[in-house]
């Protein structure tokens, strides 16, 4: 294409809420064949709300939410966001944790009102050599079967509640993938969260593929073996997780609601966060290069 054609094309983009880093950003856009898309406020709104809470035998839902939300209050995990804003909702005002630790991927630590607390996914656990009660096993098996995100709270050494959050599929998600098939791409969806919930996202916005479970770091070597396959890799993102795939993909697309690492890591930056400007991308990359018309 000439270099005119391309100007054109990234001005064209601008006015469908594309923002394209430079002109040469066209070329690759063309030809990605795989599209590997972040669950968490890319395809869904990011924007969870704390929905059940399940204790042991003994354990108050107060007490549970008083120490989850105290340490969750200094995340800013949207999953955090969730248990903060439910927990100061149903018991007021939070204390303040020390010795706070964010572990990426898995959850918060520190100590609340003298107790040890530890809340996160279950994995976490493990690291704490500690099991989760049977009652409280059940629970979250069918919270994660129904799509939701289960959450697991201990203190004082012992795995003690169970939070289920969840957020919802942006209404136009359905529709972007429809349209990156339609364009000849294959959706994959990509997270940290468990497979039972990746699989249900998948199911609501029609994604066959899942690869979930993913350790934030982990997330880039995703993408290298799908381009180890031959694959041309477009990757959509908007958490600081992102930002390493985003910047290793043939084509990074971070959501303008996204952070600032993963618009930096992008070649493209969809502006309103609509993954329906990612078909538009493709769209007009090929229209700009001449591919169709
Ligand atoms: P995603 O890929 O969905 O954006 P992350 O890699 O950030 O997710 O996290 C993976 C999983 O770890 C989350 O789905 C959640 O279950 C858990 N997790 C991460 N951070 C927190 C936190 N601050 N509080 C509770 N759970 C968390
Ligand atoms: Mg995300």
């Amino acid at each position: 294409a000439t270099p005119t054609a391309l100007l054109v094309g990234t001005g064209r983009g601008a006015q469908l809420g594309i923002l394209i880093k430079g002109p040469e950003v066209l070329e690759t856009t063309r030809a990605v064949d795989t599209i590997v898309l972040d669950k968490t406020g890319t395809v869904t709104t990011g924007r969870m709300t704390l929905l059940d809470v399940r204790t042991a035998e003994g354990v108050s839902e107060a007490e549970a939410l008083r120490l989850a939300g105290a340490l969750e209050h200094a995340s800013e995990h949207p999953v955090a966001r969730a248990v903060a804003a439910g927990a100061a909702e149903r018991v007021g005002e939070l204390p303040s944790p020390t010795d706070f630790a964010n572990l990426p991927g898995l959850g918060v630590q520190g100590m609340v009102d003298g107790h040890a607390v530890l809340v996160g996914r279950e994995k976490l656990l493990a690291e704490w050599a500690l099991t989760l009660p049977e009652e409280l096993a059940r629970a979250l098996r069918a919270a994660e079967a129904a799509g939701r995100t289960a959450v697991v709270v201990a203190w004082d050494g012992a795995a003690r509640a169970v939070l289920e959050v969840a957020d919802a599929v942006k209404e136009t998600s359905p529709e972007a993938i429809r349209r990156l098939r339609a364009l000849g791409l294959t959706p994959i969806l990509l997270t940290g969260d468990n497979k039972a919930v990746a699989e249900a996202v998948a199911a609501e916005v029609g994604i066959a593929e899942v690869i979930a479970e993913v350790m934030p770091q982990d997330k880039v070597d995703v993408v290298k073996r799908l381009q180890a396959e031959g694959r041309s890799v477009a990757m959509v993102g908007d958490g600081v997780n992102d930002a390493a795939a985003l910047a290793q993909a043939d084509l990074g697309l971070a959501m303008g609601t996204g952070t600032d690492a993963a618009i930096e890591a992008g070649d493209l930056t969809l502006v309103r966060g609509d993954l329906r400007a990612a078909a538009d991308a493709i769209r007009l990359s090929r229209r700009t290069l001449g591919t169709i018309k």
